[in-house]
C-alpha cells in the first residue's frame, strides 16, 4: 500500500520484520541478458535466479550470478567455447528451449520414446 500523502502506510509493519529478526536481508542477484555471453541463461525462481549453463546445463548458485563466476566456468569447462560469439550461445539457447518444451509437455511415456528417437537420431548411419 502507498500513501500519496506524508504519510506512509506499513511503516510499523516494516519495522517490525526488520527488529524481530537480526538476519541480514537476503539479497538475490539477478540476470542480467549479457550473462549469455558466458553461456548463461537463469533458471528457477524470479525472485532467486539461477544461472544455467547452456553448454553442459550445470545449475549454479544464485552467488555465482555475476560475469566472473560464469566467465571463469566458460573457460575452464568449455575452453573451446570461450571466443565464440554469443550468437553460438543463443542458438544453444532456442535449442534448449525446443527440447524443454517437447520434454515438459510429454508424459514419461513419451519421453522414453522422445529418448529413443534421439538416440536412434545420433547412432543414425548404425541404425538398420
Ligand atoms: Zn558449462
Amino acid at each position: 500500500m502507498r500513501d500519496s500523502g506524508g504519510n506512509i502506510s506499513g511503516v510499523s509493519a516494516i519495522k517490525e520484520i526488520s527488529t524481530g529478526s537480526c538476519s541480514k536481508k537476503k539479497y538475490f542477484r539477478k540476470y542480467d541478458t549479457s550473462y549469455l555471453e558466458f553461456g548463461f541463461i537463469w533458471c528457477g525462481n524470479e525472485s532467486e535466479p539461477k544461472p544455467q549453463c547452456v553448454v553442459c546445463y550445470e545449475l549454479l548458485a544464485n552467488e555465482c550470478m555475476k560475469p566472473a563466476k560464469l566467465k571463469r566456468h566458460l573457460e575452464t569447462k568449455h575452453s573451446s567455447l570461450k571466443s565464440k560469439l554469443v550468437e553460438y550461445f543463443q542458438r544453444c539457447v532456442e535449442q534448449t528451449n525446443k527440447e524443454i518444451k517437447v520434454v515438459s509437455n510429454a508424459d514419461s511415456v513419451t519421453k522414453k520414446a522422445l529418448e529413443t528417437l534421439y538416440r536412434k537420431e545420433r547412432e543414425g548411419p548404425f541404425y538398420r
